[in-house]
């Protein structure tokens, strides 16, 4: 097993006079045996991130290394690292077991060892009785699991997963989460994820990596994402149904501060907030608030809105509504539920979030 270190790595595709950065210099720690996950909308560089991990991008600048070692321009194979893909890649000519055992042939390893690593790996991943057949013969969830079986067989010091979920359906994909996130637990080996899907980062990631346009927007354990985002966007991302986010401003009331927008939103900003967010007074702020974290209160309301839509889930009913030509989004119980067209009161008291609305940098509380 091994760390991997990123410091200042960056992509640049093209040549100088049409380059395109797709990783600005990105500084990232692996500790042996974490799992990370990088996560971030389509296009915002996770994967090339990961294609230079594995050798399969060549690194602009910076550097990488394995285990204390600089690999920058070691060839794929004597990296040590096992990739997943999306796309299972297995050979369609050969059985599971040769596909299993395929790199370990490459090495000159005896038959013996072969064997025992292979059936290893096919107990591993409950695949022994798909053994004997050809991939067309097995199902998705099937192929992905012997693509899981042909990354463990090798034994690597760091395995690499790029969205390996993505051509599973729903139900598959949450199992295929817990296999490998069991993986994870019994070998500890390191372990790099990339996924659109922040459900997976957020249930599989020790630590998560959030990118946006090739920049990485914080790092940090799942909890501290979802209660204290660096930024608008990773609020927006991190969450679902997605944080409210209400644009406004901050004005003095009386000895203390009030949040507004229009005459629908008024928000007595709390004691802690008060400091940090005196000299945005008047200038543009955003309050965040998560769909989870508003309750119905029609006598004292923070924010008044008109239902537009209730979508029962059966555990929880989502109430869609509109404030100030503002979409605000509500996750209730069952309970006390508006009927579509009626105006409700909401109220915040749980958790918000302050954003400054022009860096759109979190605003801290003391
Ligand atoms: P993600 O995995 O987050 O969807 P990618 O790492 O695939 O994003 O791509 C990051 C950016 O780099 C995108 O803007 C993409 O268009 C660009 N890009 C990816 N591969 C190439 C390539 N081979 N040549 C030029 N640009 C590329």
């Amino acid at each position: 097993m091994a760390d991997v270190e990123l410091s200042g790595m960056r992509k640049i595709y093209g040549d100088t006079r049409a380059a395109h950065v797709a990783v600005h210099s990105i500084d990232l720690h692996v500790a042996d045996g974490e799992f990370v996950v990088l996560v971030g909308p389509s296009g915002c560089g996770k994967s090339t991130i990961l294609r230079m991990i594995a050798g399969l991008e060549s690194i602009s600048d910076g550097s990488l290394s394995i285990d204390g070692r600089r690999v920058n321009d070691v060839p794929p194979g004597e990296r040590d690292i096992a990739m997943v893909f999306q796309t299972y890649a297995l050979y369609p000519h050969m059985t599971v077991y040769e596909n299993l055992a395929f790199a370990l042939t490459l090495r000159g390893q005896s038959k013996e060892q072969i064997d025992t690593r292979v059936r290893a790996a096919a107990a591993a991943m409950h695949i022994e009785a798909l053994l004997p057949r050809k991939p067309r013969a097995l199902s998705g969830g099937e192929r992905q699991r012997v693509a899981l079986g042909r990354a463990l067989v090798r034994e690597p010091k760091v395995f690499l997963f790029d969205e390996p979920l993505s051509n599973l359906d729903a139900r598959l994909r949450v199992q295929m989460r817990r296999e490998i996130a069991r993986l994870h637990r019994e070998l500890r080996a390191t372990m790099i994820y990339v996924t659109h899907d922040q459900v997976e980062a957020m249930t599989l990631g020790d630590r998560i990596v959030v990118l946006r346009g090739g920049q990485v927007q914080q790092v940090d354990v799942p909890s501290a994402l979802y209660e204290r985002p660096v930024n608008v966007f990773v609020a927006g991302f991190i969450g679902s149904p997605a944080m409210n986010i209400i644009e406004g401003t901050v004005v003095a009331d009386g000895d203390g501060l009030v949040f507004q927008r229009g005459t629908s939103v008024r928000f007595p900003v709390p004691g802690q907030y008060r400091g940090a967010l005196q000299p945005l007074a008047g200038k543009p702020v955003m309050l965040g608030v998560r769909p989870e974290h508003l309750t119905l209160g029609n006598d004292a309301p923070h924010l008044r809105a008109r239902v537009d839509l209730v979508e029962h889930l059966g555990n929880e009913d989502v109430v869609h509504a509109t404030a100030d030509g503002m979409e605000i989004t509500v996750r209730l119980g069952p309970s006390s539920l508006p009927d579509a067209g009626t105006e409700i009161g909401l109220r915040a008291d749980a958790q918000v979030h302050f954003f400054d609305g022009e860096s759109q940098r979190r605003v801290d509380g003391s």
